[in-house]
């Protein structure tokens, strides 16, 4: 410790405590304010230049690229896949490009545009937002909206949604700061003040605030073990500025309220023409044409919805997208069965008409695609129980007759083990 008459002086610059406003005495050693700013500003340029080099590893394809490859993963859905494509484009091109034009006199700053799924359960929304992030290489987290509670309440707080992506980027923050979160059942957090219901709250309101936070780019505490914060827990620091968060809901009841706006206007027009009536639009057509006003109508805030600046709609898949979802993409579930199927030896055939059977007793479960694994998993079951344990199976046929019960799968025998 320095004698009282001892000159003391910052031990990086040299001045005296008399030629600098704060003199910070650390054992055996000074630092004086100034030198704390040059610090500080060293620190700042050197951390930057870190998630830089982060950032330009990332090599995000065209979003012509985007989409091909999207399309081999997710069947229809032609507009979601190319409005994702180029909104993923966008936001990783415009965080690249943030460092190259800072300071430049012209600086158009480029806004985060995180983007709304609306569609049907089981038409695509988290596949979409999961193969993209799969594709351009960034930690992805997926959340649901209706577990979250405003700060205070029993249930998770937005801080938990981060600690998802940072426990997906295996704490790796910088890379976390880069990833994609998808928050599913947005919709849920809609304020429900057309149809009171008293026993709904309003922390619908509450949820979408804390959501804001997030969406528009704030440093989270992330509290490392999950969980409620705590006063004497250590924190990491997340900065969710270029995190891209994709939510998704079904908004059922959004298409009539997009109806009425559209009837409405279709009959202020008809003045003078008395036949014409209000226009009706089938529940896609309608979700279409939403408009941020529409949202607003829906029971979410404007500040939310102008987070949501990129929306697009996911249509109900048909007969026939669930038929080739079964076959086409890259992992489709029969190409995973006759995989399973193909390691002892067994070829696996669906007939087509097992498969548009399947797909329409999926249609009748109302969940979309979704359907379709656990109807699969449950006909492949007992086969996949005795097959390994069977001699000389060669192939499974399953027919329709098969798939509605009323028929075993056909199975074929090697002729050697016949003979034997
Ligand atoms: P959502 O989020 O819209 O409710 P998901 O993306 O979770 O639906 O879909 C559930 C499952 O159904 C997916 O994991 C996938 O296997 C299948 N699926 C849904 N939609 C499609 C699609 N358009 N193309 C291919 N598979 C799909």
């Amino acid at each position: 410790m320095a004698r009282p008459n001892q000159i003391t002086m910052c031990s990086f610059c040299g001045k005296s405590r008399s030629e600098v406003k704060k003199l910070i005495a650390g054992p055996g050693v000074y630092i004086c304010d100034s030198c704390v700013t040059v610090c500080q500003g060293v620190l700042a340029k050197e951390l930057k230049s870190e998630s830089q080099k982060e950032v330009r590893r990332l090599s995000v394809p065209k979003p012509a690229e985007l989409k091909q490859q999207l399309d081999r993963h997710i069947i229809g859905q032609d507009d979601a896949k190319r409005t994702l494509a180029v909104a993923v484009y966008n936001h990783y091109k415009r965080i690249q490009n943030v460092s190259v034009d800072e300071g430049s006199p012209d600086d158009v700053e480029l806004q985060k545009s995180n983007v709304l799924l609306i569609g049907p359960t089981g038409s695509g929304k988290t596949l979409a937002a999961q193969t993209i992030a799969k594709l351009i290489d960034v930690p992805f987290a997926i959340a649901d909206a209706t577990s979250i509670t405003e700060a205070g309440y029993v249930g998770e707080d937005v801080e938990t949604i981060i600690l998802r992506l940072l426990q997906n980027a295996d704490y790796d923050v910088k890379r976390a700061q880069l990833g994609i979160v998808y928050i599913d059942e947005i919709d849920k957090i809609a304020r429900k003040t057309e149809n009171v219901s008293i026993t709904r709250d309003v922390s619908g309101e509450g949820v979408q605030q804390g959501l804001l936070k997030i969406l528009e780019g704030a440093v989270c505490n992330v509290p490392p073990a999950g969980g409620r914060k705590h006063p004497q827990q250590e924190y990491i620091r997340v900065d969710t500025t270029n995190i891209l968060f994709i939510c998704g809901g079904a908004f059922v009841g959004l298409d009539r309220v997009i109806q009425r706006r559209l009837g409405s206007r279709v009959l202020g027009f008809s003045t003078s023409n008395a036949v014409s009536g209000p226009v009706r639009f089938s529940s896609n057509d309608a979700l279409r044409r939403v408009e941020p006003e529409d949202l607003l109508g829906y029971g979410f805030i404007p500040e939310f919805i102008g987070r949501l600046p990129v929306v697009t709609v996911l249509d109900e898949l048909t007969e026939a997208d669930l038929i080739r979802i079964l076959t086409e993409p890259k992992n489709a579930l029969v190409k995973q069965f006759s995989k399973l199927l193909a390691y002892d030896g067994v070829q696996l055939e669906i007939t087509p008409d097992a498969c548009q059977e399947l797909a329409l007793q999926a249609i009748r479960k109302g969940t979309g695609a979704r359907a379709l694994r656990g109807l699969l998993e449950r006909l492949m079951r007992d086969l996949m129980f005795e097959i390994p344990s069977s001699e000389g199976v060669c192939s499974v046929t399953i027919t329709r007759a098969v798939v509605n019960g009323e028929a075993l799968p056909i199975i074929s025998t090697k002729p050697a083990a016949v003979a034997a």
